[in-house]
């Protein structure tokens, strides 16, 4: 065919064409942001069905969401003239669910199997747990789980995981992985890892993957670089018969590292398949010159790339210099932020906006911002501030000590986090009201009639001494103070501290944000229950109609996406790069790459903005600039970024972050300047990933020492539990555990990566 007219050739570039035309074997498109990978897949999948005559049950496509394969299939079928909907277009969970539902027998867990939740999984955790006697106090059901998820990632079973060298705790943890294996073969259950695990297992069976292997003729992979290792094998397996295997990614882009994605995978497909055939793709069709340019900038500061790749050209224009804006706090940030997007939104009613940030925690002070203008927005793979489960068990005990009759809310604290309160127990409380009375009253009953036992009868004394004593906290401290009070004495927060796990750190980062809601309101006069009322009408669904012209997401979220206006909110330190990820080179080097992300995901006008001063657990903090700032080429700034120009009057037109190390002053304008200063001759101590290049393509991530590591016996302080004495570490890199024995008293387990240790 022609190509200058073949529809499904149209406005393609040369090498865009050469990959959709490619006719056998395997494809590696290695590029760049918005070159056309996702467009050339789509492409190529209709450029098989309609110019190859391939069947579209033969083809299967993988994408990272279930909404991309969504629109691939879309997108396909407008492309071609035949049915398409048998070509399998989906997930790697999806297609694996599909593939047990079929092969199921063969697995230990039928094909009628039931996918377990998280909250069944943990329930069948905390059986097993029981069984082996291991405390849970020691080994966190969520904990336990996290780190089985993290075996399964990597296509581990347990008796298989054994062989590595393994520290006592992590070896209890494999004891309990195997019984909680057989748990869930007794349920004929999976979890989510599970899937991909008994899929990929499956598939190593030679009849099953010459079946499959036969039938999927061509194999076509989006967003290469975040697979794991279990999805690496899976593709393998499949693609060991025809070898029409297309995978298209950008290491540049790679930000699941910490869920078990292998940048490698996409590193390494020529060495998997050496006759492989490279395309490169340079032409960006997404963005203009000044947001690519600092995308570039940026991204070139790490050293895990693949060298010689070729720069990103546009053809559409220089286009706006970014706009940086740094407000006076976190309100006013958001609510610049909104004010700009109402403007657009005045001007051009259909555009598309997202608000992109790094944490889930930074939605709030932007969705009330949003709610105060009733401005319609939607949030894209979260659940909203005051919607989360554990903003609404906080605010439950709020509201119980606000007015006592609230059953409602009664019902929801009193077994979070858990106290041993079945439905029994419940009931009993319920039936114990009396007349006219409150829940606590009805408890206080049933406590002084030795109704309760065990358990029940110790957890729910503490719990309603909670209430008494909280009358009285109520009057001497302010709102921020009474809620930060009610995190620690319900041992609301102890549970999630003691949990330890990611998941537990992000519900965490959302309570201290809920107690800096509450600092902001009692600075503006606030009392608990107009708190309260204020809250409730922030959360009242229908306030406030959604709309797809305005996404708020986490850039994890965004991958993939593209908007015209883009706002990149708390550019930061601690923030942006997260305070967790820049404890270590690589853990920067992927923050950088969610900045890379974020900045490439705007076509025309790309807003960065951040709070000089910024509530942290209630109290007001002075922030730092965050690096990635400083990283930025000065030609793609409106203006020079003057931090703290009040405290230095620095030079102008100045390289973005000069002004922090340049400029005079005396006093304590002197000292503040020393500090940023340290702060920032610290950044750049920040060791580079040792290891030598590897064939000069790659560097090593450093693996082995970890430069904080801590011996035991060595003595450490901790940001939230004081001074105490190492006694043992567990697990590497992210999993780097260490057990510490407090001088408060109590031995606790603390991820190392939830960084606050210091040797002391
Ligand atoms: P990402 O790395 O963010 O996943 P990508 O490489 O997958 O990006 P696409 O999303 O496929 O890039 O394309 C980016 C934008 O460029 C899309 O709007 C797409 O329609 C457009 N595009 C791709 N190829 C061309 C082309 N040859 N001519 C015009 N527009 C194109
Ligand atoms: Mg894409």
């Amino acid at each position: 065919p022609d190509p200058s007219t073949h529809p499904l050739l149209r406005n393609l570039n040369a090498p865009q064409r050469e990959a959709v035309c490619h006719a056998h074997g395997p494809l590696l498109i290695l590029a760049g942001a918005g070159s056309g990978k996702t467009t050339v897949i789509t492409r190529r999948i209709a450029w098989l069905i309609e110019e190859e005559g391939v069947h579209p049950g033969s083809i299967l496509a993988m994408t990272f969401t279930n909404k991309a394969a969504e629109e691939m299939r879309e997108r396909v079928q407008r492309l071609v003239s035949v049915p398409a909907a048998q070509m399998w277009v989906s997930t790697f969970h999806s297609f694996c669910t599909r593939i047990l539902r079929r092969e199921g027998e063969r697995t230990p867990v039928g094909r009628d199997f039931v996918i377990f939740d998280p909250a069944d999984q943990k329930s069948l955790m905390k059986q097993v747990l029981a069984e082996l006697k291991l405390p849970e106090k020691q080994f966190h059901p969520k904990k336990a789980l996290e780190v089985i998820s993290d075996f399964k990632n990597r296509c581990l079973l347990p008796e298989e995981a054994r062989e590595e060298a393994l520290d006592p705790w992590t070896r209890k943890v494999l004891d309990a992985y195997d019984l909680y294996q057989k748990g869930l073969k007794n349920h004929r259950a999976c979890d989510f890892d599970d899937l991909l695990l008994y899929t990929e297992r499956l598939f190593r069976d030679p009849v099953v993957q010459a079946q499959y292997g036969e039938r999927f003729k061509f194999i076509l992979v989006d967003e290469y670089q975040d697979t794991n290792r279990a999805q690496y094998l899976l593709v393998q397996h499949l693609a060991r018969r025809h070898h029409n295997l297309c995978v298209v990614g950008d290491e540049d882009q790679s930000i699941y590292g910490w869920r078990g994605a292998d940048i490698r995978n996409i590193l390494d497909f020529q060495q998997d398949f050496p006759e492989a055939v490279r395309i490169e793709l340079l032409q960006n069709y997404r963005s203009t010159k000044k947001i690519l340019d600092a995308a570039s900038e940026v991204i070139a500061n790490n050293s895990q790339r693949v060298e010689g790749k070729g720069a990103l050209k546009t053809d559409l224009g220089d286009g706006e210099t970014i706009t940086f804006k740094l407000a006076d706090e976190g309100r006013l940030e958001a609510e610049w932020v909104v004010q700009r997007i109402q403007e657009l939104r005045y001007r051009e009613p259909e555009a598309k906006v997202a608000v992109l940030y790094r944490a889930n925690w930074q939605s709030r002070q932007m969705e009330e911002a949003l709610r105060a203008q009733n401005l319609p927005y939607r949030l894209v793979g979260g659940v909203k501030f005051y919607e989360r489960q554990e903003v609404k068990d906080l605010i439950s005990y709020l509201r119980l000590i606000s007015n006592p009759f609230d059953l409602v809310s009664f019902r929801r604290c009193v077994n979070a986090p858990t106290r041993g309160v079945g439905p029994t127990t419940l009931g009993k409380i319920e039936g114990a009201i009396p007349e006219g009375g409150t829940p606590l009253e009805g408890l206080a009953i049933l406590l002084r009639a030795g109704e309760l036992k065990g358990r029940a009868q110790r957890e729910m004394g503490k719990f309603l001494e909670l209430f008494h004593r909280a009358a009285a906290e109520r009057e001497g401290q302010g709102l921020s103070g009474l809620v930060k009070w009610v995190l620690q004495e319900s041992g609301y927060l102890q549970s999630l501290e003691d949990e330890a796990t990611l998941e537990a750190e992000g519900r965490i980062r959302n309570l201290e944000e809920f107690l800096s809601a509450a600092a902001e309101s009692e600075s503006l006069g606030l009392r608990l229950s107009e708190f309260l009322d204020r809250i409730t009408l922030a959360a009242d669904a229908d306030q406030v109609e959604e709309s797809a012209h305005l996404s708020l997401m986490t850039i994890h979220c965004a991958k993939g996406l593209e908007f015209p206006f883009v706002f990149v909110i708390g550019m930061e330190e601690d923030v942006f790069p997260n305070r967790n990820a820049r404890e270590t080179p690589e853990g920067l080097e992927e923050e950088r790459r969610l900045f890379y992300v974020a900045i490439t995901r705007a076509q025309r006008r790309l807003t960065l903005s951040a709070a000089r001063r910024r509530r942290i657990m209630g109290t007001e903090m002075l922030s730092m600039p965050s690096r990635f700032l400083r990283e930025l080429p000065a030609e793609a700034l409106t203006a020079p970024i003057r931090w703290g120009t009040e405290l230095y009057q620095s030079g102008e037109g100045v390289r973005p972050g000069s002004s922090f190390t340049r400029g005079a002053g005396g006093g304590s304008v002197a000292t503040e300047l020393q500090r940023i200063r340290s702060f920032f001759d610290r950044v750049k101590e920040v060791p580079a990933p040792s290891g030598e290049p590897d064939g000069g393509r790659f560097s090593e991530p450093a693996e082995a020492k970890d430069p904080a590591a801590f011996e035991a016996g060595t003595r450490v302080k901790s940001a939230r539990f004081g001074a105490g004495t190492v006694l043992a570490s567990s697990g590497r890199g992210e999993g780097l555990t260490y057990t510490i024995r407090f001088d408060q008293g109590g031995d606790r387990r603390i991820m190392a990566r939830f960084g606050g240790l210091e040797r002391f």
